[in-house]
């Protein structure tokens, strides 16, 4: 059984390429952003009180994390696997991540210009979350060719500001959780310069 954590920097396509290995390993893919804009989309307790800090780029609270993740893996579709996109992305996330146990993490690398590009023409999905961006030729508002129902936006969150911060924290912060991973021998590091083809294919030599 496969349980996956994809890492990288903002941008590096984690999301992307979350979503092309779930469809082609038959598990669920669980991005802990999206479950945190979902809480604040359903506008509950918990989701009012982290929407500045995701509006700012600032990390969420472990014990916010951990709850949100533990129900969510607890769903039936994910008792069979999943792949999880940014978590944990701290040491306190690592430590307290006694929950689950992964058996493989991928970090996806990309320079830091190439994260800043990226980002500030990435679009989201309002409604499924999907990724795409203007390099691939859709534009703002424009309606989601995968759920049918949401329209493209940029992300709050996605702003040059709130970006560099992001980075800054994946530097400081999700590094030394990834040399932890790298400790217990499940690492692996791919070159996320390419296409979405290329890249995924990089990843695909890992489970065959
Ligand atoms: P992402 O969609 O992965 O770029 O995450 C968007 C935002 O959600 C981050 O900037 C954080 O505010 C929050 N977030 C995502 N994952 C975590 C995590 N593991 N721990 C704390 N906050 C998180």
């Amino acid at each position: 059984m496969y349980q996956i954590i994809i890492h990288g920097p903002q941008g590096a396509g984690k999301g992307t390429q979350a979503q092309i290995l779930s469809e082609k390993l038959g598990i669920p893919m669980l991005s802990m952003g999206q479950l945190l804009r979902d809480e604040i989309a359903k506008k509950s307790e918990m989701g009012l009180a982290i929407e500045d800090t995701l509006r700012k780029g600032e990390l969420v609270d472990e014990k916010v994390t951990s709850e949100i993740l533990k129900k969510r893996f607890a769903e039936p579709d994910a008792t069979n696997g999943w792949i999880l996109d940014g978590f944990p992305r701290m040491m306190a996330q690592y430590e307290t991540f006694d929950f689950a146990e992964p058996t493989h993490v991928i970090v996806i690398e990309i320079p830091k210009e190439e994260s800043i590009k990226r980002l500030t023409t990435r679009l989201t999905c309002d409604k499924c979350g999907y990724v795409s961006g203007e390099s691939l030729g859709f534009s703002e508002n424009q309606s989601c060719p995968l759920c049918e129902e949401g329209k493209f936006v940029a992300r709050e969150d996605d702003t040059p500001e709130a970006i560099e911060r992001r980075l800054e924290i994946y530097h400081t912060d999700t590094a030394p959780v990834l040399s932890e991973f790298e400790k217990d021998g499940i690492l692996h590091r791919i070159d996320g310069v390419g296409t979405i083809e290329e890249v995924h294919e990089r990843i695909q030599t890992l489970f065959t």
